[in-house]
C-alpha cells in the first residue's frame, strides 16, 4: 500500500524524523485556513496524489499568506497529474532550502535484503540521475539482520559525498528513517528532497512510504491509512463480491482459475494484440480461483462488462480439481443469472477449456449454444481470437 506525502509525513513525526508542519485541505477557503493556523510567511501548497513528479507538473507551489494560499489551491485542486485528479493539497510551512539530497531505502527481493540510496543531488527526477550519472547515486546493501545501525548510516553518508560536517546530522536522520521502515514494515522509504535548510538542519521535504500489506495484521494503525475513495469502482465493486480483481488498461477481459495461469493469459493476450490494429491488451486481471460456481462466473462477468473500455472476453480455464464440465456448466448458468438480473452479455467471449474432463465442458457450451460465445481449443489460439474481436468490435 503507498501511501500519501501527508501520510508519510505524519508517520516520519511519530518517529521523530524531522519533518515541517503540514495540514490537509480539500477546498481553497481549508488551504487559507490552514495556512492562517500555520501562520508562517510563507506556505507551500502541494498536490496530494500517489505519483511523483508533482512538482514539474504543477502540483507543488510556494504561496505568500492565506489569501494566496486559497488561490494556489485553487490552481492544484482539480489538476491532472498522470492520470490522478488532486482531491487534497497538504499545506506546508515554507523551508528556507539550502542544499536537496535523496535518500531511500527499498526491499531488494534478487538479493534477499534491503538496499539504501543516497546522494548528494537530490530534488530532481532521481531515474534521470541514477541512469544519466550513476556515479552520483551510492548504492548500499543492507543487511535485514542488522539493520541501519550507526555504523551502516556511517557508510552511506560516506558514500553519498557528503561534506564531512553534515555527515553526523545525516547519518541521524537516516538511522531514524530506518526506524520508520523497520518498525513499520515498510518496503519502500524515500525521501526526495531531504534537504539542509538556511540554518543547517536537516529536514525531510517529501516522504515516499509503501507499507508491506502481508504486515497489516500486525499494524492496527495501517488500516487507517487506506484510502478508500480513490479505488477504482469496478475494484470495489469486485473487492464487495469478494473477487481477485485488478482493473487494468486495455480492451480485452481476462477470466481465469488460478493466479498463475491469469497472469500468463495477461502477456500471451498482450503479445497477440500486437498482430491487431491500435494492439489491444488486457483489461484487467481476474482470478475465480478453484470452485468456478455460477454465482462467481456471474459475478465476475458482471464487474468487467461493467468496464465500458471492454471490447471482448477471454475465459481461460484449466480444469484441474475442478472439472472442465463443471465449469462450463457454470457459464451457461452465469449467462442466465445475468439475464434475470436484466444484464446480458453485451461483449463477445471466447472460452478456452482445457484438462480435466475438457471435452465434456466444451460439448456443454457447445449445446448451450450461448449468444456471443465461441470456443477456441488452444491458448494461443484463442488469445489471437479475442485480440482480433477486440480489435474490430
Ligand atoms: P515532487 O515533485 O512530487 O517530488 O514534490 P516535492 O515535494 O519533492 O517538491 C518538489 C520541489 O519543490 C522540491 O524539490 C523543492 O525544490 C520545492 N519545494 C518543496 N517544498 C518547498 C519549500 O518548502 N520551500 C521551497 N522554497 N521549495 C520547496
Ligand atoms: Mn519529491
Amino acid at each position: 500500500m503507498d501511501l500519501y506525502e501527508y501520510q508519510a509525513r505524519d508517520l516520519f513525526e511519530s518517529h521523530g524524523v524531522p519533518v515541517l508542519r503540514g495540514l490537509t485541505a480539500t477546498t481553497p477557503d481549508e488551504a487559507a485556513a490552514a495556512a492562517t493556523e500555520l501562520g508562517t510567511p510563507v506556505v507551500v501548497v502541494k498536490a496530494q496524489v500517489k505519483t511523483g513528479g508533482r512538482g514539474k507538473a504543477g502540483g507543488v507551489k510556494v504561496a505568500k499568506g492565506a489569501e494566496d494560499a486559497k488561490a494556489k489551491a485553487e490552481e492544484i485542486l482539480g489538476l491532472d497529474i498522470k492520470g490522478h485528479v488532486v482531491k487534497k493539497v497538504m499545506i506546508a510551512e515554507g523551508a528556507d532550502i539550502a542544499e536537496e539530497y535523496y535518500f531511500s531505502v527499498l526491499l531488494d527481493r534478487a538479493e534477499r535484503r534491503y538496499l539504501a540510496m543516497c546522494s548528494v543531488e537530490g530534488g530532481m527526477d532521481i531515474e534521470t540521475l541514477a541512469e544519466e550519472r550513476p556515479e552520483a547515486l551510492a548504492k548500499i546493501p543492507v543487511d535485514p539482520n542488522t539493520g541501519i545501525d550507526q555504523a551502516k548510516a556511517d557508510e552511506i553518508v560516506a558514500a553519498a559525498g557528503f561534506a564531512e560536517a553534515d555527515r553526523a546530522k545525516i547519518a541521524a536522520v537516516i538511522i531514524k528513517l530506518w526506524e520508520v521502515y523497520r518498525d513499520e514494515d515498510a518496503t519502500l522509504v524515500e525521501v526526495n528532497p531531504l534537504v539542509k535548510t538556511g540554518a543547517g538542519d536537516i529536514v525531510a521535504l517529501d516522504g515516499k512510504v509503501s507499507l508491506d500489506e502481508n504486515a497489516s495484521f500486525r499494524h492496527e494503525a495501517h488500516e487507517a491509512l487506506i484510502d478508500h475513495t480513490a479505488a477504482d469502482p469496478l475494484e470495489a465493486r469486485a473487492t464487495e463480491k469478494g473477487l481477485n480483481y485488478v482493473k487494468l488498461d486495455g480492451s480485452v477481459g481476462i477470466i481465469g482459475n488460478g493466479a498463475g495461469l491469469v497472469m500468463s493469459t495477461l502477456d500471451v493476450v498482450a503479445y497477440a494484440g500486437e498482430e491487431f490494429p491500435g494492439a489491444p491488451k488486457p483489461a484487467n486481471f481476474l482470478d475465480i480461483g478453484g470452485g468456478a460456481s455460477a454465482e462467481v462466473m456471474a459475478n465476475g462477468l458482471d464487474v468487467i462488462l461493467g468496464d465500458a473500455q471492454v471490447k471482448s472476453v477471454f475465459v481461460n480455464v484449466f480444469g484441474g480439481i475442478t472439472a472442465c464440465d463443471a465449469v462450463a456448466n457454470g457459464i451457461v448458468q452465469a449467462f442466465a443469472l445475468l439475464s434475470e438480473q436484466g444484464k446480458a452479455v453485451t461483449q463477445p467471449l471466447v472460452v478456452r477449456l482445457d484438462g480435466n474432463n475438457a471435452e465434456e465442458g466444451r460439448r456443454i457450451l457447445t449445446e448451450a449454444n450461448l449468444p456471443l460465445l465461441e470456443q477456441v481449443d488452444t491458448m494461443d489460439g484463442a488469445a489471437r481470437r479475442v485480440a482480433e474481436l477486440a480489435a474490430s468490435n
